[in-house]
């Protein structure tokens, strides 16, 4: 057996555990984050389906089109069955129910196409339907120290392109430009490309947390958010840091220091026995306590795994207690309409022995050229 296999075999256990225990019959996952978990396999979405069926006790089935059933090949753990082009999908799907007797409980996964659920639907009619992130939650929010240390290296690699990149001149280059010099960075630095960013946003459109990067060129004087972040075997890295143009005007400093403070308020917080909801009350607490508390315009942080964006979310009024393994970003930011935006983000992990951090890239102001 691969490596691979063994990990999603004891992943496939504790699933089937879990499934029991809610009394789920079926677990449906198309490509995503979850299959990629569950199946060790990351699938492709298109109109042909692939659908994953876990249901305890029984071996997994993998139902996926027949050109793409040879990137399975020698996985003798999961029942493949291939349809051809021309071929009824779901047809393949009839034989997930066997001597079943009551009406089915399905749990779905919840970035499956709406396609796959309506013609699930029509199969089994008389089916109820529930979604599988519940179930699928407390085992992807704790990562096994294997997880982690994927998630600290991506971590660092990220690390390694931010410190290219300010090595190199920003003013009289486009922010596409920069974008393009990052990536480059990204991939130099060993790191898959994730599917967003880099963000690059300066001057008046740092002030914008998700800017779409343009054509805007950079001068000297502007804030220059960098979002970026890359994929290592299925792990992401996610990190913000914001960088000034020239020697900044004291305003723009204080703001930078004030949101460093509440990054590492934050990170603080992210011990075990505290909430989701207080990290975020952590470092919203420091920018309100200094006047900013409106200029602070979403969550402090989400979690970080095989998705970029993924549970837990430091979000205020989430009380779901921290535990050893969970991995998510710390990411508070402070933006001013039309002058500027400051956000400063590290992935972090919850120990045993308190937090670490996964990025080690200087938070110290960096001044470009
Ligand atoms: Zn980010
Ligand atoms: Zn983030
Ligand atoms: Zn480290």
């Amino acid at each position: 057996m691969t490596n691979a296999v063994l990990v999603t075999s004891t992943r496939l256990d504790r699933i089937s555990a879990v499934l029991s225990e809610a009394g789920i019959d079926l677990l449906l996952a198309t490509p995503s984050a979850d299959l990629l978990y569950l199946a060790g396999y990351a699938g492709h979405s298109s109109e042909r389906p692939t659908v994953f069926a876990v249901s305890p006790g029984q071996k997994p089935v993998m139902v996926l089109p027949e050109l793409e059933a040879p990137r399975l090949r020698g996985r003798s753990d999961i029942e493949i069955r291939s349809y051809g082009d021309g071929d009824d999908p779901y047809e393949c799907m009839r034989s997930f129910v066997r001597d079943q007797v009551a009406p089915l409980t399905i749990a779905v996964s919840d970035q499956a196409w709406a396609s796959v659920l309506l013609n699930l639907q029509s199969l089994f009619p008389a089916a109820r339907y529930v979604p599988a992130s519940p179930l699928l939650r407390q085992l992807r929010m704790q990562k096994s120290e294997d997880e982690l240390e994927l998630l600290h290296e991506a971590g660092r690699r990220a690390d390694r392109a931010f410190e290219g990149i300010v090595q190199l001149r920003f003013s009289d280059r486009t922010e596409q430009q920069v974008s393009d010099e990052l990536d480059r960075l990204l991939r130099e630095a060993g790191l898959g490309r994730a599917d967003w960013g880099p963000i690059v946003a300066s001057g008046p459109d740092s002030a914008s947390p998700h800017h779409v990067t343009g054509n805007r060129e950079i001068r000297e004087g502007d804030a220059v958010v960098l979002d970026f972040g890359g994929v290592l075997e299925g792990y992401q890295a996610d990190i913000t840091r914001t960088v000034h143009v020239g020697s900044p005007e004291t305003e723009f400093v204080d703001v930078y220091e004030l949101v460093l403070k509440a990054q590492q308020a934050g990170f603080e917080a992210s011990v075990v026995g505290q909430t989701a909801g207080s990290v975020d009350r952590a470092a919203r607490g420091v920018i309100e306590q200094a006047g900013f508390g409106q200029n602070f315009i979403h969550r402090t942080g989400h979690g970080l795994g095989l998705d970029t964006h993924e549970e837990p979310y430091l979000v205020g009024g989430n009380d779901l207690p921290l535990s050893p393994g969970m991995t998510f970003s710390v990411e508070p930011g402070v933006y001013l309409l039309g002058r500027f935006g400051v956000r400063i983000e590290d992935t972090v992990a919850v120990c045993d022995d308190g937090p670490r951090r996964f990025n080690h890239a200087t938070r110290e102001l960096q001044i470009v050229s």
